[in-house]
Formats: C-alpha cells, structure tokens, sequence
C-alpha cells in the first residue's frame, strides 16, 4: 500500500495509491478509515506524506559515511532533531539560503511511525511503523562545522524532503539507496550497511522520546554526500519505496 497527501479540490487529503489511481480516504491513514472518491495518480500534486510532530534524524550510521568524514563508528545512535517546518514535497523546489556557503544532499530512509512509540524493545518498533518513504537531510555544511552543533545547520525552511508516498510493504534491512544530481549517482548503498539497524533505532530512540503517528526518524546517509548548486535536479531512490525529485533553487 502506498500512502499519499494529495491536494484535491483546494484541500490537502490522505490517500491510497496505486500505480494509476488515487483512492482517498476520509482518515488519516493512522485511524480506521473509509474510502471516499477518486483520482488520476498521473498529474496529481503530491505533498510531503504525513504531517510530523518531529523529526529524529540520526547522524552517522553507514559505515562508508563514518569513513569518508574521518568518524569513528558509534557505540550508540547520535540522534539529533530537523523541526517540522524543514519538511518539503516531492518536486517543490529547495531553496538555498543566501551566504550560507556549501550545502549537500544526504539521501535517507525515512521511517513513518504508525502509532505511539514509548519505550519499545526492536521487535515491538516493527510492529509501530506505517511505512518507509525517501528523505533528503539536506545541510548546511560549514553551518554544521562552524556551530558545532547542527540545529541551524540542518533546519532551514525546506531542507527535508519526503515522498512520493509511505510505502507499506517493504522490508527495510537490504534495500538500495541512491541519490542523483543532474541523472549522475553520487551515494549509492544499501540499507544493509547501516551500523545500527532501522528497528533497533527506534527502540533507541523510544527510550529517549515518544514517537507518534506520523513522527518521521531518518536512518542516516551512505557515503557519497556531496553539493548542490542552483539549477541541479536531485533525486533520492531507494529501492521497493519510491522516487523523490526535487529541484535547487
Ligand atoms: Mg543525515
């Protein structure tokens, strides 16, 4: 199943997709809910797919990613948090902000948490999530280097893309995960190279913080990350979820 935000009639709506149509619904997808009309998936504005309350990003967890910036590999997850105004649609347009210096791409799979997360052993966390679609932490390299931590860095308006849509039925343990600019490859991994895996992350950060339905955790960039200029096209793909496409302004 794939869970969609469509615009319909002037409004934003939840709806189910298939490869051709759209299907809404008259509930979050969270809640028991009944079909309601629908539309042309071709053509359809599609928004960011849910609507979170937070965004738990974790920082390195590839091995290839904790090379290529000199990191020693983690003994525990370092969490860290985008706001919910950083989030962006698929095919909107990120802006670059003025005097910032460089900003990368950082293609991510994103969990969407289907219900109240508190305190869940990794087993538990399967059961608590909706879906999986693409993310782009996109961030403010020397911002990050220069403030030592990385709130401004990774939080601008529009610096974390999600979609096309939550895909349901996907496992998420082995997946291949890219990013494109401008049609070229620049990160290219699989899931499997993570160094704490997707369940087990959102045990970690269950003991931290409650997470609910339609709170977002990025699980971490491979190797590959690099910058975006004005004009690019970049693409996050990951294998079994979906395609995200946005472009740089
Ligand atoms: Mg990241």
């Amino acid at each position: 199943m794939r869970v969609v935000r469509v615009v319909s009639e002037g409004d934003c709506r939840y709806g189910l997709a298939d490869e051709a149509t759209v299907t809404l619904i008259s509930e979050e997808p969270f809640a028991a809910w009944e079909p309601e009309g629908t539309l042309a998936l071709r053509g359809a504005e599609l928004l960011y797919p849910v609507v979170p309350t937070k965004i738990v990003c974790v920082g390195i967890n590839y091995k290839g990613h904790a090379r290529e910036m000199g990191h020693p590999m983690p003994d525990e997850p370092v969490i860290f948090l985008k706001p919910p105004t950083a989030v962006n649609s698929p095919g909107s347009p990120i802006v670059l902000p003025e005097g910032v210096g460089r900003v990368d791409h950082e293609a991510e799979l994103a969990v969407v948490i289907g219900r109240r997360t508190h305190r869940v052993t990794p087993e538990e966390a399967k059961h608590n999530v909706l879906g999986y679609t693409c993310a782009n932490d996109v961030t403010a390299r020397e911002v990050q280097r220069r403030d030592g931590q990385w709130t401004r860095a990774k939080s601008y308006d529009g610096f974390c893309p999600l979609g096309p849509w939550v895909e349901t039925d996907v496992d998420p343990d082995d997946l291949l995960i890219e990013c494109l600019v401008n049609g070229e490859v620049r990160q290219s991994a699989r899931t499997s190279d993570m160094i704490f895996g997707t369940f087990e992350l959102i045990s970690f950060i269950s003991h931290v913080m409650t997470l609910v339905p339609g709170d977002v955790v990025l699980t971490g960039t491979p190797a590959g990350i690099g910058p975006l200029s004005r004009g690019d096209k970049v693409e996050v793909r990951i294998e079994g979820v979906g395609v995200l496409e946005n472009s740089v302004v």
